[in-house]
């Protein structure tokens, strides 16, 4: 193996500290991957209210305290706790700013479902105690791999500001985007708090977007390396205006930087052969244990043991990004046929009253849970028989993969991830793992439930199309060596 690498994964959230996403899940389990091949990577993140100093046996340290930290032309003070991840040696740095981070929400007032007034302040900040964290250490990673808006600060003050000279001038910064539709936009009255020299704000400066500020824009703009999480997403970044939102040219005019990398799995903590949250763990060898599942889940919902009737699942976010107008205007003819759903999400208020309506309107075959429930999320994959995912446009999507893994048969949406990772076993009958529709309508994703429920009719050929599924394998091993080689291709940049 080439020498290790070191690595500062900057992340604004994370399994099992805090979630919100998808990309809580990537963070663990890619940098784990990252680590099994031999490399050093540490991670920092914000110390959020919920997570707690004795469940996860966060330390003080004395290097670490009373860090001084720039915010606009104040300087603050601020302590970073360190922890190992439960069971792994890959050292976590939690940024402990209560006034900015003490709270339940990650970015959401959960309360008010709005944006936080303060994530300006509160993400620029979390990006300067970063290098604050480096100094201190003197510790000076050869990459800085940032994800999202949130990190999206630290390769233009890397290059502008804190590595200009001295140890970090030759840190490289990769910056992975999950989603282009979060851009970290504020007005420009909040520039101030970036730290970053004034050009950056003025026309057609590097953070300005539309008499706003953006820091992604900025991060695009001076990140060594830009990523997304799968090809096809990274290819529609480029191209359509509705997925790129904005951001299209600047990918264009770096397509020599940009890369798509499918996210992976991590299968240790979802698979149905060790799943500890399901009741009965199962194999491609012994699917019919899963119908035990199947039954828990349905008393879960009140909902009578009928074996036969096949069982739909939906784990999202409530967003529209997921397809939620569509399916929401499918949902009355789609609860007409003779199956029974469950939804779990939490998110748009306005989403959460019309799917609870719904489910008083079928109460017999509609079953809705909102809130964030990681243990029903896993029971729901492990006791469906289709998994819905409907999404407008999906970066990359974990829940079909997971589904896959657990035999629940994907109904998708035909884009970005979805479309790299789900085969419509009607176009390819020796390769198909699912369902696909191509256009984002609610007759389609009618016609495909349809296509789905005629197949589940003939039970021989559904075992083997789930077999199938589950033995696809989209585990980190692969695309963590195309990240690998990207960090090595920056380390050996001048
Ligand atoms: P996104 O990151 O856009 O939300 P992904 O499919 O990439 O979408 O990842 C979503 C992750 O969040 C999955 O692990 C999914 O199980 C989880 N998730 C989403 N909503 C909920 C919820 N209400 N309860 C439990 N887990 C959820």
């Amino acid at each position: 193996m080439a020498s290790p690498l070191n690595i500062l994964f900057a992340v604004s959230e994370a399994v099992p500290y805090a979630k919100t996403g998808g990309l809580a899940d990537v963070a663990f389990s890619l940098t784990h991957a990252i680590k099994e091949y031999g490399h050093e990577i540490r991670m920092i993140l914000p110390k959020y209210g919920m997570i707690r100093d004795r469940q996860y046996t966060l330390r003080d340290v004395i290097r670490l305290r009373d860090l001084e930290v720039p915010l606009g032309d104040q300087k603050v003070l601020v302590n970073v706790k360190s922890a190992f991840y439960p069971g792994s040696k890959i050292q976590v740095y939690f940024v402990d700013y209560p006034p900015y981070f003490g709270r339940p929400g990650l970015y959401v007032d959960p309360k008010t479902g709005k944006d936080y007034e303060d994530n300006a302040e509160r993400f620029a900040l979390f990006c300067h105690t970063a290098f604050a964290v480096l100094e201190r250490l003197h510790w000076y990673p050869d990459v800085i791999h940032c994800n999202d808006w949130q990190t999206a600060l630290i390769p233009p003050l890397l290059k502008e500001v804190y590595g200009k000279e001295g140890p970090l001038a030759k840190t490289k910064t990769l910056l992975t985007v999950h989603n282009f539709a979060y851009q970290g936009v504020f007005p420009k009255e909040k520039f101030r708090y970036t730290g970053l020299p004034a050009h950056f704000a003025e026309e057609d400066g590097a953070a300005a977007y539309y008499g706003k500020i953006s820091y992604l824009k900025a991060g695009l703009e001076y990140a060594d390396v830009i990523t997304t999480v799968s090809p096809t997403y990274a290819r529609q970044a480029q191209e359509d205006p509705e997925i790129g939102a904005g951001m299209q040219e600047i990918l264009r005019r770096r397509a020599q930087d940009f890369y798509g990398i499918l996210n992976g799995v991590d299968y240790s903590t979802w698979d149905p052969s060790s799943d500890k949250e399901i009741p009965v763990n199962y194999t491609f060898r012994s699917i019919d244990r899963k119908m035990e599942n199947k039954k828990f889940l349905l008393e879960f919902c009140n909902m009578p043991f009928e074996p036969e009737i096949p069982f739909v699942g939906t784990i999202s976010r409530l967003v529209v990004q997921k397809g939620f107008d569509i399916l929401l205007e499918a949902l009355p003819v789609i609860l007409e046929k003779d199956l029974r759903y469950i939804i779990l999400g939490v998110g748009d208020k306005e989403i959460e009253k019309k799917l609870k309506s719904l489910q008083q309107r079928f109460p017999e075959k509609l079953f809705v849970h909102i809130g964030f429930d990681e243990r029903l999320a896993h029971l729901i994959e492990a006791g469906c028989d289709l998994f819905l995912m409907p999404s407008r446009y999906e970066p990359c999507g974990l829940n079909q993969l997971y589904s896959l893994r657990y035999g629940t048969i994907p109904i998708v949406r035909g884009t970005g991830g979805l479309l790299d990772t789900v085969v419509d076993v009607d176009e390819n009958p020796q390769k198909g793992t699912g369902f696909v529709f191509k256009k984002y309508d609610a007759k389609e994703l009618v016609q495909t439930v349809e296509r789905a429920l005629k197949w589940y009719q003939d039970r021989a050929s559904w075992r083997k199309l789930v077999v199938r599924a589950m033995k696809q394998d989209f585990s980190w091993k692969n695309s963590a060596k195309e990240y690998i080689r990207l960090y090595q291709q920056l380390a050996k940049m001048k």
